[in-house]
């Protein structure tokens, strides 16, 4: 397929064997995509592109193509800094619309545009600006996970690493927070500030219950459970630790402890597996079905010939309000840092060996 000989299909054969085989994959499975991992690398080569990866993507996409794997924040960080003329964005529409936001001047491509989320879609700017004028006296803080239109109306953006830092860096004892209920009150436990939150909430996040991690706690001696803050309060209450992806990965890293579950989208787990194949995950997790819109062959077509809705546009004015909460975010985060994640403003992310 594609022209290349049996010689370059082998050895790309086995370099997807020695990292895909921790995540359970077989050498046939992989040389069945040895092909199409090929010549996505190449055309992104020719066009001067760069793929990233979310961590929740499969694990062909971050270790077969994915130039950069992490967070949403950390790698809109990315897309902005590098050199490139196109990203390809393995992930949900917002998460294009923020590396978009970030920079504006890239051509940013989105392998499947109808791959949404729950939480991003639970508002609109109507929806803020109706808000706005029932409480005229807040700050507006709105989660990353949000469209570039709603961002634009809010006043500050944040990501679950910096959220609480932006609220008590806030310049009213009254935050709006939107739109995750779940980090809403789970924010409102940590702060003396006045929380009103939204009833947006996260398909994967909200599935979890603390009943589930007593019974894996009994199950696995040792193991350290490590929630997102996108989860219902009394899960959160059961972790080791409370985070984002980012400050999961950083925890499985710099711990010495070996097993580990990550309450949080399944593919977070399959990375880990391949990144450290000496600690083991286990327990619950729950596929995002947004996420897994995305796949090789996506990410191949969007790179031959994108159709206009794959290619990330976004409004002068929202472009500009967008960019100016996203702005504030970092300003305030070095404010009100939470001196426990000093870098909580970068967004986690990961340089691929892929070639
Ligand atoms: S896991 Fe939840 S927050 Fe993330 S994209 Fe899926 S629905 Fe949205």
């Amino acid at each position: 397929m594609f022209g290349y000989s049996q010689e370059a299909l082998g050895a790309e054969s086995d370099r997807l064997h020695q990292a895909l085989r921790h995540a359970g994959w077989t050498p046939s499975e992989c040389g069945l995509i040895a092909p199409l991992t090929l010549r996505i690398r190449d055309l992104a080569r020719q066009q001067r592109a760069v793929i990233l990866g979310h961590s929740y993507q499969t694990p062909d996409i971050l270790f077969g193509v994915a130039d950069y794997r992490g967070d949403s924040l950390g790698l809109s960080r990315i897309a902005r800094d590098c050199d490139a003329d196109t990203i390809v964005f393995c992930g949900v529409r917002f998460m294009g619309e923020t590396a978009k936001v970030l920079s504006p001047t890239k051509r940013v491509l989105l392998p499947n545009p109808d791959a949404g989320c729950s939480l991003s879609e639970a508002i609109t700017g109507e929806d803020v600006r109706r808000l706005r004028r029932m409480h005229p006296d807040a700050t507006f803080v709105c989660y990353v996970n949000t469209s570039a239109e709603v961002k634009a109306a809010c006043d500050v953006c944040c990501t679950s690493a910096n959220a609480l830092a932006i609220v008590e860096a806030a310049p009213t004892d009254h935050v709006v927070f939107l739109p995750d209920t779940f980090m809403a009150r789970n924010l409102a436990a940590m702060t003396t500030k006045r929380i009103t939150g939204f009833d947006g909430r996260c398909i994967v996040h909200e599935t979890f219950s603390a009943e589930a991690l007593a019974a894996w706690r009994e199950r696995v001696p040792g193991l350290r459970i490590l929630v997102h803050t996108e989860s219902p309060p009394e899960v959160v209450a059961a972790a080791d630790l409370a985070g984002g992806t980012g400050d999961m990965v950083d925890y499985v890293r710099r711990s010495p402890d070996t097993s580990f579950m990550l309450v949080t989208e399944c593919g977070l787990a399959d990375r880990m597996r391949v990144e450290y194949p000496d600690k083991s995950f286990v327990g619950t997790c729950a596929l995002c079905p947004h996420m897994k819109r995305i796949d090789l062959r996506r990410v191949l077509q969007v790179l031959e010939a994108p159709r206009p809705e794959q290619i990330v546009q976004i409004p002068p004015e929202v472009q500009a309000g967008a960019a100016a909460a996203i702005e504030r975010m970092f300003e305030w985060t070095a404010r009100g840092q939470d001196a426990s994640r000093p870098h909580s403003n970068a967004g986690e992310v990961h340089r691929s060996s892929n070639p």
